[in-house]
């Protein structure tokens, strides 16, 4: 590695220490273990000489927005020892490249997207980690289902033999102070507890939720994978 590298890693390594902290920090003052709480390091623009250093600098879990961008750097990356959650909006068509290439769904939000994976990774010999997107918020410009419909598509996924479900996903409106998210993130995790007893599903624990603008207060109301970009990787071009 050349000076100018070096130098490089050591910024990003503490922007990655001072996320760590927060997140630690959020942690102790709700009683949690940080041990539970993963950080996604959210790489959608980010070019692949950044995406290196980040390795370098300790990054064990990626995640992106679009098949298409993701594609190559998992390609590159591939003999190194990294996770990739794809994160942004799936369409059905695509399904089968996202069993490809993830470890992690974040945003099953229908039925027939769930299909289409479960199908896909019969093919495919594989049993895909699903999470599903509840729009807590109902907006209308959001993706993901009802708190309404989130009973009947976990269990329709629940009984797909190539799906495994790990837990939900949301994302609140942006607000600037990011204590007003608090409500949407309670009500995804109460809702997870629910549903965990109906459906008798243990294995159904994490939540991610919390960006970099409130990732404090979701990991104060339960998160365990925090999706992280700007306070990592610096503003997006
Ligand atoms: C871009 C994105 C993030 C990361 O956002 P930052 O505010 O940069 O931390 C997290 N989750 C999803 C779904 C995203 O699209």
């Amino acid at each position: 590695m050349d000076p100018s590298n070096a130098t490089i890693v050591d910024q990003l390594k503490a922007s990655l220490d001072q996320v760590k902290e927060r997140i630690r920090a959020a942690a102790a003052r709700s009683g949690r273990d940080p041990k539970e709480i993963r950080l996604v390091a959210v790489t959608k623009t980010v070019p692949i000489p950044r995406i290196q250093h980040a390795i370098e600098a300790g990054v064990a879990i990626f995640g992106e927005n679009y098949i298409q961008e993701a594609r190559n750097k998992i390609e590159t990356f591939k003999n190194q020892p990294v996770s990739w959650h794809f994160i942004g909006h799936l369409q059905s068509n695509k399904a089968k490249y996202a069993v490809r290439l993830f470890d992690l769904v974040h945003t099953v939000d229908s039925i027939k997207l769930a299909r289409e994976l479960d199908r896909q990774a019969g093919k495919h010999g594989k049993v895909q980690d699903v999470l599903i997107q509840v729009n807590i918020s109902e907006e209308a410009t959001k993706s993901g289902v009802s708190e309404k419909e989130t009973l009947m598509l976990a269990g329709a996924v629940c009984g797909m033999a190539h799906l495994r479900l790990r837990g939900f996903m949301t994302m609140p409106p942006f607000f600037d102070e990011p204590e007003r998210a608090r409500p949407y993130f309670a009500s995804l995790r109460q809702l997870r507890d629910r549903l965990r007893t109906e459906l008798k599903i243990q294995d159904c624990a994490e939540l991610s939720m919390g960006m970099t603008g409130d990732f404090e207060v979701a990991v104060e109301e339960g998160a365990t994978l925090v999706r992280i970009g700007t306070a990592i990787f610096g503003e997006r071009a």
